[in-house]
Formats: structure tokens, C-alpha cells, sequence
């Protein structure tokens, strides 16, 4: 039995009419993956932001395969995150795909504008009720603002519901919606070839963020984005899938000790957590501090999901629970 290797997991991906095409990105994650699926109708999974530079180099990539963007049937989104989609409003102008997206998402990709203003809004009042300062919850709405040029609304014409088959000619693609890393994360599976288009519910190389976020069905209370994650990850585990094609970095090929070894850090920290709130009452800024130092500061709301995503998992075991003081949430331990 040969091992497969991440490269020879892209080779068997290509040779099954699956391409990686890397689109750079403006943001500290670097490249994007898109995948060209080779088959008709001629499919193109996630875009890159909506940029001059990812435009440029998705055609270049394209056309070394013979392609143009005019020829695109069909664009599938993987997620509602701006460095995976940003480019899909001009890919449909120029080729008149249709574009299949977790139908359950379809609402808000189609009123990005409106809906990455009420995002920014919820982070900023999640962030001062959670003890961040003001200066660094605005500061950091400022530079999200900032980003929003790299996106852009999509109109799902092809609403996806959870566990339903694309058809395509020469394969089927099961759209499964795995939320977590963001609430419309949703992977293909390819159970023919056991190959999985996972995007950024699986990465080799980074522990995906579950990021904290407004629910998509609308209502008012955040999700619990790490218990979600990790549910999500459970299910994927079970899958026998032999590559799993990520939205950054190197196909996994083994996703099953991935999952392990990503569940065992998820437990590490959250025994971490739990013996900072056994010294005393802390809010979730103040955990972050004390893992992080001033990387909480800079990077105020990604560690602050974290904090939260590993107290979720807490107060749902009753170890822990939250006291609202009126301003600030604090975790103090229970019983
Ligand atoms: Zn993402």
C-alpha cells in the first residue's frame, strides 16, 4: 500500500479534473484555494477577493488550463468569508454562471453590504460586553470596514440544502453543511474518488478560528461557534474520505489523526481557561491577556472567540458560568 503525500493528493485531485488554483489574498492568511472542477457544467469552487491582483491571476491560472472566465458555468461558494467570494459578482457579469451556495446563507450573501455592517456592529458589542476596551473594539470595526472593498453580495441562484447532491457529468458532489468556522461553512464530498472539498472547515497548517457570529437564521443571540466547530469536526471525522482539499495551504491526508490532534489542543485549552477562572473571576478579554499577552489587543476579536468558544464548552458541562454585571460578563466557576 503506497502512502499518499499532499503532493500526490493534488496529482490524483488533477488527474480526477480537480484543480487548485492559489489566489493571493490581501490578509495574513496568504493565498486562497479556489478549485477548478474540470467537468461540465465547468465549475469554479470559491473565487478570491474581490481584487485587480486575484482577478489578474485567476485568469492567468485559468488560462494555462485552457479556460477563460467567460466559459464558467457554474461558481460554488464554500462559505460567506470575503477572501473566498469577493470576485463572484464580476465572474457572474463576465460568464453568466449560476451560483450554488448553503441555501440557508443564501439571504445574507445576497446583502453583504447591510450584513458585514450589522456583523462588524454585533463584534463590537460582543467584544465591549466581553471587557475589551472601546478604543480597540472601534479601532478594530475600523480596519474590518476597511476590508469590506474585497468582497461582495452574491445572488444564490442555486440554494443548496444540507446533504444534497450536485450533479455534474462526470461525478456527484454531496454538499454538506459543516458550520463552525463560520455559520455557512459547507464541504463536497465526493464519495466516488473519497475526496472531500473541505475550504476552511479543515486546514493543514492553521487550527481554523471558529469565529463568533451572528446566527444565519436571523436571531439575536451569537452562536456557539466553537461547540458547533467541534461537532462539525466529529461528523467529518467519520468520513472516508482519502484527500481533503482545504481553502488554504496543502490537501490533508489524513483527516481522521488531524481531527484528533485538533480536538485534543481544543481540550488542553479549555482546562487552560478553566484554571485561569478557578483563580478567579475573569471576563473573556482578561483570559485572552493572560494566554496572550498583547496579541489580545491586536487581534482582540479572534481571541476572544476563542476565549468564548472554550467557556461555551465550559458553562455546557457546568463547570462554569457567566455574571453579567450590567457592563461586563465575567466566568467564574459553578457549583
Ligand atoms: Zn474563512
Amino acid at each position: 500500500m503506497s502512502v499518499l503525500t499532499p503532493e500526490g493528493a493534488l496529482e490524483r485531485a488533477a488527474e480526477a479534473g480537480i484543480h487548485r488554483l492559489r489566489i493571493p489574498t490581501p490578509f495574513a492568511v496568504g493565498r486562497v484555494n479556489c478549485y477548478l472542477l474540470e467537468d461540465r457544467p465547468l465549475t469554479l469552487i470559491d473565487t478570491g477577493p474581490n481584487s485587480g491582483k486575484a482577478l489578474d491571476e485567476l485568469q492567468g491560472q485559468l488560462k494555462e488550463r485552457g479556460h477563460s472566465i467567460d466559459d464558467l458555468e457554474l461558481i460554488v461558494l464554500t462559505h460567506q468569508h470575503i477572501d473566498h467570494l469577493g470576485l463572484v459578482e464580476i465572474l457572474v457579469e463576465h460568464s453568466g454562471a449560476e451560483v450554488a451556495a448553503i441555501g440557508v446563507a443564501a439571504e445574507r450573501l445576497a446583502n453583504f453590504s447591510e450584513d458585514a455592517e450589522s456583523e462588524d456592529e454585533f463584534a463590537v458589542q460582543l467584544m465591549l460586553r466581553n471587557g475589551i476596551p472601546s478604543e480597540v473594539a472601534f479601532a478594530l470595526q475600523g480596519v474590518s470596514r476597511s476590508f469590506r472593498g474585497w468582497g461582495s453580495k452574491a445572488e444564490v441562484t442555486r440554494p443548496l440544502a444540507d446533504g444534497e447532491d450536485v450533479a455534474f457529468r462526470d461525478r456527484t458532489l454531496q454538499a454538506l453543511h459543516r458550520p463552525g468556522h463560520s455559520p455557512s461553512d459547507t464541504v463536497f464530498w465526493d464519495a466516488e474518488r473519497r475526496i472531500l472539498i473541505a475550504a476552511d472547515h479543515l486546514i493543514a497548517h492553521i487550527s481554523s478560528n471558529p469565529l463568533i457570529a451572528r446566527p444565519l437564521d436571523g436571531s439575536p443571540e451569537r452562536t456557539q461557534a466553537l461547540v458547533t466547530y467541534i461537532e462539525s469536526m466529529r461528523k467529518t471525522r467519520e468520513m472516508p474520505a482519502e484527500i481533503v482539499l482545504s481553502g488554504h495551504g496543502e490537501p490533508i491526508v489524513d483527516h481522521v489523526a488531524l481531527i484528533d490532534d485538533r480536538l485534543v489542543k481544543h481540550e488542553r485549552r479549555k482546562e487552560k481557561i478553566y484554571g485561569l477562572i478557578a483563580e478567579q473571576p475573569r471576563s473573556g478579554y482578561e483570559i485572552a491577556q493572560a494566554i496572550w499577552g498583547n496579541v489580545a489587543v491586536t487581534q482582540a476579536f479572534l481571541t476572544l472567540s476563542e476565549v468564548i468558544g472554550h467557556a461555551d464548552l465550559l458553562v455546557n458541562e457546568g463547570r462554569v458560568r457567566e455574571v453579567d454585571d450590567g457592563e461586563v460578563i465575567r466566568y467564574e466557576t459553578a457549583g
